[in-house]
């Protein structure tokens, strides 16, 4: 049996430890039937919480969770167990039961529906088989790779035709060169099985990878929701866009503002006319704020050039294949990381920057307080010391 692909629509979901601690606060989103949702968000932003939440292992504070137009939890007063809510689960750790075989481990969900016993094994076997594990099928878990048991946890979340997937980082204990082959599986197993799948993760490569939407979670708040371009290119808030990748950060003024995205800007040490940068908000002239840019915002140039906006030295080039990781420094100090280089550059050798305003993302600078950087993270004791 094929199960429809269900909507999954949350209202103002608050989960509290206790009576202080808030996991979640009013999150709301809206899951498409069918659709890849990916949450981000670093660790203890609320990820594991929020899907244990959907899947009915925890219990919500307040608020509302339907799944396929059917309420599974409404405040204190309603909660559907798990096994009555028609998803399925895949867990950073595999959870397969160690003393069943691989084949039984897959068959598990289809037994439980009391599927018949010869059409329960033809349909492990052949989810075994499109999850490459043909040749496993009599094994044990334990005599599986990490890989191997991560893709058999795959098999058993979908050989029921689930109507939704929920993924827990299942990425993340594997190794990186295995951890890309099993992103492209679960994309495309998933998807084929047509099923809704929401998946967390802290990392943010994997989701934009991944998405059809992205949902970022910020300590237990949802504060942005849509798709991966859309937040790459407008993140909501610099929580969003550092999370989600950025070079570095400059002080400037604004001089003007041109479009409801657009704005001009004068950089300490630029050269010359103003720099174009987009922005979520409203500048007047003289306006302080941070630009945070984008790898792909910072274009190394020829310092002497028509080009140049400002003057940096190469601090570090790291070869990638493609080309070169190159980590730059701007002539206040100021560090830029992961710009990218055709071209081989020598430690040291002074550059032009050029800044493509579309991956320059204006903030006020009277607003949210950047973190420190981790690179002039001071350790406590030094810190001490610096102490009148
Ligand atoms: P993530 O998966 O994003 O790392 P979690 O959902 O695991 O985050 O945790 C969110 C917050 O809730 C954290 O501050 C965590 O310490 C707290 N938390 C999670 N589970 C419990 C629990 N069972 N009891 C108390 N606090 C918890
Ligand atoms: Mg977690």
């Amino acid at each position: 049996m094929i199960n429809a692909a269900q909507e999954v629509r949350l209202k103002a979901v608050t989960k509290s430890y206790g009576k202080q601690k808030k996991a979640l606060s009013a999150v709301s989103m809206m899951v498409e039937p069918g659709s890849f949702t990916v949450l981000l968000g670093p660790s203890g932003s609320g990820k594991t919480t929020l899907l244990r939440s959907i899947a009915g292992i925890e219990r919500i504070s307040d608020g509302e969770i339907w799944i396929g137009g059917q309420a599974v939890a409404k405040g204190t007063s309603k909660h559907l167990p798990p096994e009555r809510r028609g998803l399925a689960m895949v867990f950073q750790d595999y959870a397969l039961w160690p003393h069943m075989k691989v084949w039984e481990n897959v068959a598990f969900p289809l037994k439980r529906q009391k599927v018949a016993k010869e059409p329960t094994r033809a349909s492990a076997f052949e989810m075994l088989e499109r999850v490459g594990l043909a040749q496993h099928t009599e094994k044990y878990p334990n005599e599986l790779s990490g890989g191997e048991q991560q893709r058999v946890a795959l098999a058993r979340a979908l050989v029921a035709s689930p109507g939704l997937v929920l993924f827990d980082e299942p990425l993340s204990n594997l190794d990186a060169d295995l951890r890309e082959r099993m992103r492209i599986e679960i994309a495309t197993l998933t998807r084929e099985s047509g099923a809704t799948s929401i998946y967390i993760t802290h990392d943010q490569a994997e989701a934009f990878a991944l998405s059809d939407q992205v949902g970022v979670l910020e300590r237990g708040r949802l504060v942005q929701f849509g798709e991966p371009e859309e937040i790459y290119n407008s993140p909501a808030t610099e929580f969003v866009a550092r999370f989600t990748g950025i070079a570095g950060e400059v002080s400037a003024a604004c001089t003007d503002q041109t479009g409801p995205a657009e704005i001009g800007v004068i950089v300490p040490h630029g050269f010359g006319p103003t720099i174009r940068a987009r922005s979520n908000g409203k500048f007047t002239a003289g306006d302080p704020v941070r630009i945070l840019l984008r790898p792909s915002a910072v274009q190394i140039c020829d310092p002497f050039g028509d080009q140049a906006q400002l003057s940096a030295i190469v601090r570090d080039v790291a070869f990638r294949g493609r080309g070169y990781e190159v980590a730059l420094s701007l002539q206040d100090g100021t560090q830029l990381n992961s710009v990218f280089s055709s071209h081989r550059m020598k430690r040291g050798e002074s550059v032009g920057v050029r800044l493509d305003s579309e991956g320059c993302l204006t903030f006020s600078a009277l607003g949210e307080l950047a973190p420190p950087s981790p690179m002039i993270d001071l350790p406590e004791s030094s810190e001490r010391e610096l102490q009148p």
